[in-house]
């Protein structure tokens, strides 16, 4: 008898692989004499802040696997936090730990049954591809530029069309890849509308402690039987690679969160146990993480504002950031120019910057837009040295001493037509 071999499905053997992940991976693999300038993948540039590692030293030792539903003590710690942070009562049954954020979202997606899922755009990679995996697409109501990427009255309307559809709508402030976060006069008009046409929110507010001004408005104040939080200690403790991820319901959508449980008891069974037992810290005292997000907002904000001015010296349009590492500039300005050099896409776009200017970044298709936008992680500096060295103003000899290769980048010195 001949060897068989196994069969792979043909949707999952040609979808690659994210393309966030593949473009670090790529950046570490590509050997070229110019410089290279690595603004494609969004992970923390940041340590790990002190309590925390003192936290996970103590726990390397815990071995066993953990409820499903996620260490007891850190679910009941998250509970505390989130009642007293959104004034609703939050019991530890309505949270659930998972392996990263990102496996929890898909596993919502994948309990949810006859619902229709909608995602903001531009819109983080991995909401749509989850729908994809599951062969339910999801339905991106596209933001416009010149709204500050901030849904509106028509923009939000096809989310209100069946009012006999079972809905839930991703919103992520600050948002990836925009870096917009939303003030609280807007969360409260989305939460009329979301309230009046019963819909389910799930707010992903990963980027939490990094907006600039530290003042966070979450949607769960203004819409608290609705909204389903969802976050992690990826980006706001630098700690992406330890997979630590929550999400945290309302008594009214405790079903989903069992029906999820139970999905990963057959998948994940736990995430990782000493991560869990460090991160109750983060919750219990979260007084002692205050100086390092301050420090880690000084930074971001700095660098944003840097590189949003320059990009708009040279014309290029581009949204202010209000938090996170992400900026995604708009070149439809130059597209006149750009298309002499057969440049009419945003992926020509990311290809062209890549090949020619050693700039890694995202093209606008994989964040669901349509514009000639990318998306750009300012994250190639060394986090530790910079939040180490605050300084009183940032001025150029900050950015050439701390600022890395975005520093160099910012500061001029390569060959890149548009200058920055
Ligand atoms: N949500 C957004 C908007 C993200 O940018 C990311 C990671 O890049 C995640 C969720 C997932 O994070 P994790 O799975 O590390 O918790």
């Amino acid at each position: 008898m001949g060897f068989v071999i196994m069969r792979v499905h043909p949707e999952f053997a040609s979808m690659g692989v994210s393309k966030t992940l593949e473009v670090n991976k790529d950046s570490f693999h590509t050997s070229t004499e110019k410089p290279m300038y690595r603004l494609g993948f969004g992970q923390s540039p940041f340590p790990v802040p002190e309590p925390m590692l003192e936290a996970y030293r103590e726990a390397m030792t815990q071995t066993e696997y953990l409820p499903v539903q996620g260490y007891l003590p850190l679910r009941e710690a998250i509970a505390d936090h989130y009642s007293k942070r959104d004034g609703r009562e939050v019991s530890a049954d309505c949270v659930i730990v998972g392996p990263g954020s990102k496996e929890l979202l898909f596993l919502l997606q994948f309990v949810a049954h006859e619902t229709n899922v909608y995602q903001v755009g531009p819109a983080w990679v991995s909401y749509r591809a989850h729908g994809r995996l599951l062969g339910r697409p999801i339905e991106t109501l596209a933001t416009r530029y010149e709204d500050d990427w901030m849904l509106t009255d028509d923009t939000i309307a096809p989310l209100g069309e069946d009012p006999s559809e079972s809905k839930v709508l991703i919103v992520n402030s600050p948002n990836n890849p925009t870096g917009k976060a939303y003030s609280g006069e807007w969360m409260e008009w989305l939460a009329g509308y979301l309230r009046n046409h019963q819909v389910t929110a799930v707010a992903d507010e990963i980027y939490e402690h990094l907006q600039f001004r530290g003042e966070f408005h979450s949607l769960a104040k203004f819409y608290p039987e609705g909204t389903v939080i969802s976050s992690g200690i990826s980006k706001s403790c630098g700690a992406g690679g330890w997979r630590m991820g929550y999400m945290v319901f309302p008594p009214e959508l405790r079903g989903v969160c069992q029906a999820m449980a139970n999905v990963a008891s057959e998948t994940y069974s736990s995430a990782p146990s000493p991560v869990q037992h460090a991160s109750v810290v983060l919750f219990r005292q979260p007084e002692r993480f205050g100086n390092y997000w301050r420090r880690c907002r000084s930074v971001l904000r700095a660098m944003s504002e840097a590189v949003v001015k320059k990009l708009r010296e040279k014309g290029v349009d581009c949204v202010m950031p209000d938090g996170s590492w992400y900026i995604m500039p708009r070149f439809e300005s130059k597209r006149t120019e750009l298309a002499k050099q057969g440049i009419h896409t945003s992926d020509d776009l990311a290809k062209y910057m890549r090949e020619e200017w050693g700039i890694w970044t995202i093209a606008g298709t994989s964040f669901s837009s349509e514009e000639l936008v990318v998306r750009v992680c300012l994250v190639d500096f060394d986090g530790k040295r910079a939040i180490e060295n605050i300084p009183e103003e940032y001025n150029e000899a900050w950015f050439r001493e701390y600022g890395g290769n975005l520093g160099r980048l910012l500061l001029g010195g390569t060959q890149v037509p548009l200058k920055m």
